[in-house]
């Protein structure tokens, strides 16, 4: 496994690949990998030749007062994960090497960065459309994978594939969870051994929404308030927000329109803070049965 710090050395690394006619899987990541990331290169190292894997953590995507300083690091378990994962190459550069001056251009996707995390946290996705642009222009890779944990990600990246016609393909990636059911998150560390047990009230209220999605009479209002009403049983859960959208256009629906009326796939998230520590997850729901998100 060949580890670049530079874009020189990635051009020279990624050159020799071409020259080989090696297809390559990209996977860009913020580091302190867990099994979520592992699922990504092990899908990208079976469907193609060649497994690229950057680890940023890109100060463009949080907010003044979010967790850039505290996100956690550690570049020697990383590098382990990555080589046991069948990765070829790894991109880290650093703050400066990407950002060598103040960029004074943004990509800036509009509509389906309106809701969700795109409320909650001002400024983030035009940091992931700024950093991941960069990053596809750096590897041009031939196909790139993404988590369907941060949902959101993949219907603006799609979007800004299709827009800017960048020619790569996205693949989104199951949700990789614990045994219990909670989402795996380098967050994760930070929870106290209760928070960690209450967490676990996020994928069971969207499992349970699930099963209640095909009820007589369901809608929208009524699904989201018992996916609030499971997750406040945790007394140290401040929601952010539950929101039911269409996937992936993040378009709102009726709140009060039955949900058996739609056929496209929808998209049930969740934002949760416990203390300091902000959790996500998703459940992709539909009333019927072809569902070709995962
Ligand atoms: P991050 O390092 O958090 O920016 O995540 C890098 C990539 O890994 C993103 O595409 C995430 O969606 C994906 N990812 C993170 N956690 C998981 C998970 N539990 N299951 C699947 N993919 C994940």
């Amino acid at each position: 496994m060949i580890v670049c710090r530079t874009k020189a050395e990635l051009k020279l690394q990624l050159s020799s690949l071409r020259k080989q006619n090696k297809s390559i899987g990209f996977v860009p990541t913020m580091g302190f990998l867990h099994e979520g990331h592992a699922s990504l290169l092990r899908q990208a190292h079976n469907e193609n030749d060649a497994v690229v894997l950057s680890i940023f953590v890109n100060p463009l995507q949080f907010g003044p007062n979010e967790d850039l300083d505290r996100y956690p690091r550690d570049e020697k378990r990383d590098l382990m994960l990555a080589e046991e994962c069948g990765t070829h190459l790894v991109f880290m550069p650093s703050v400066d090497e990407m950002y060598p001056n103040k960029p004074l251009t943004s990509v800036i996707v509009s509509q389906v960065t309106d809701r969700l995390c795109g409320a909650s946290r001002p400024g983030h996705f035009d940091g992931v459309g700024t950093v991941v642009s960069k990053l596809f222009h750096l590897a041009q890779p031939d196909r790139a994978y993404f988590g369907m944990k941060d949902a959101q990600q993949v219907a603006v990246i799609k979007q800004m594939v299709n827009d800017l016609n960048f020619h790569v393909e996205i693949v989104a990636c199951p949700i990789v969870r614990e045994p219990d059911g909670l989402a795996l998150s380098s967050r994760n560390l930070y929870l106290t051994p209760e928070q960690r047990v209450q967490a676990v009230l996020l994928s069971r209220s969207l499992r349970q929404a699930e099963e209640q999605l095909t009820e007589q009479g369901m809608t929208s209002a009524r699904l989201e308030a018992i996916v609030k009403d499971a997750i406040n049983e945790a007394d140290e859960a401040v929601i952010d927000y539950v929101e039911l959208l269409q996937f992936p256009s993040l378009q709102p629906i009726d709140a009060a329109a039955l949900l058996s009326t739609y056929k496209e796939p929808l998209l049930l998230a969740v934002a949760v803070k416990f203390g300091a520590t902000r959790l996500i997850d998703n459940r992709i729901i539909q009333a019927t049965e072809v569902n070709s998100y995962v």
